[in-house]
């Protein structure tokens, strides 16, 4: 009996309904209109994170009534990752050690209710419908960017998308959607030099490189470059919700839109199966 494994899939009946969540003094109980599936919700799936199951999934909801939730709330204000913000930001949850993060380790927006902290609560421009907002909660506020200074991304997609699509989903999206200045096929021999001309002075020193996947054996760069160039790594998560604010400003100014496929409830268990479908160009949205 040796090779008879400890555990097995195993086809479970189940109905769920739970209760709609407590809330505190500086909560928002918010009724969800739209949530998107995001790369994270597939990892809890897969579990990546331990999260404890069952667990309601989706950091990216949007809700009925012009408010988006950041996946991020409840921070206790008094840990190292509190008091330790960048010089200039406002005081953020972001590292805090004890916060709570929507359908990772804590109940998220898949359901008809969910709490958000009005500390990383944002309120919506008025022509962006609730599904368009949703993947902007994370996906779309990752990729925001600060100052005005040359960005090159590999991949394309919401954020989370899967990236050895990226130059597939480029070509039928086409450059006059994505709005960039230049695409590069980062198969061609000369394609990091095409970037760096393209940078101009910023391309070639002292540039940022923001890695956002989280691939399990880290990242490897060339030290040389590193060094000799003064060449920066950063990591990011999320954002702020004064950056969320300025986001949304961008949004509305510019009429920013996403390629989306919304989904009923009902068909919400097949979304890890619909989410890993080669064919999938799009960012998947719950419209509840
Ligand atoms: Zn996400
Ligand atoms: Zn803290």
């Amino acid at each position: 009996m040796s090779s008879v494994p400890k555990t097995m899939k195993a086809a479970r009946l189940t109905r769920h309904t739970v209760p709609v969540p407590e809330y505190g003094d500086n909560d928002l109980l918010l009724k969800v209109g739209a949530a998107g599936f995001c790369h994270t919700d597939y990892q809890v799936y897969e579990g990546v994170y331990q999260s404890k199951l069952p667990l309601t999934p989706s950091h990216e909801p949007k809700v009925g009534q012009r408010v988006g939730m950041l996946n991020l709330k409840h921070a206790c204000n008094s840990c190292g990752g509190c008091r330790n913000y960048r010089e200039g930001d406002p005081p953020n949850m972001r590292f805090c050690e004890n916060k709570e993060m929507a359908g990772v380790q804590h109940d998220g927006g898949f359901a008809e209710y969910v709490v958000a902290d009005a500390g990383s609560s944002s309120l919506l421009p008025d022509g962006l419908s609730s599904e368009q907002a949703a993947p902007m909660m994370c996906a779309g506020v990752i990729g925001v960017i600060e100052k005005d200074l040359p960005v090159a991304v590999i991949g394309v997609g919401g954020l989370g998308q899967r990236p050895s699509k990226g130059r597939d989903l480029a070509q039928e999206v086409g450059p006059e959607n994505l709005r960039a200045d230049k695409v590069i096929n980062y198969n061609n021999k000369d394609a990091t030099e095409q970037v760096i001309k393209f940078g101009g002075d910023a391309g070639g020193v002292a540039g940022v490189c923001v890695p956002l996947g989280l691939p399990p054996d880290g990242f490897k760069f060339g030290a040389i470059d590193l060094v000799f160039k003064e060449r920066v790594i950063r990591g990011s998560l999320v954002a702020t919700k004064p950056l969320t604010d300025e986001m949304f400003k961008l949004v509305d100014k510019h009429g920013v839109r996403s390629h989306l496929t919304t989904i009923g409830f009902k068909d919400v268990p097949k979304l890890p199966e619909v989410y890993m479908n080669e064919h999938l160009k799009c960012r998947l949205v719950l419209k509840m």
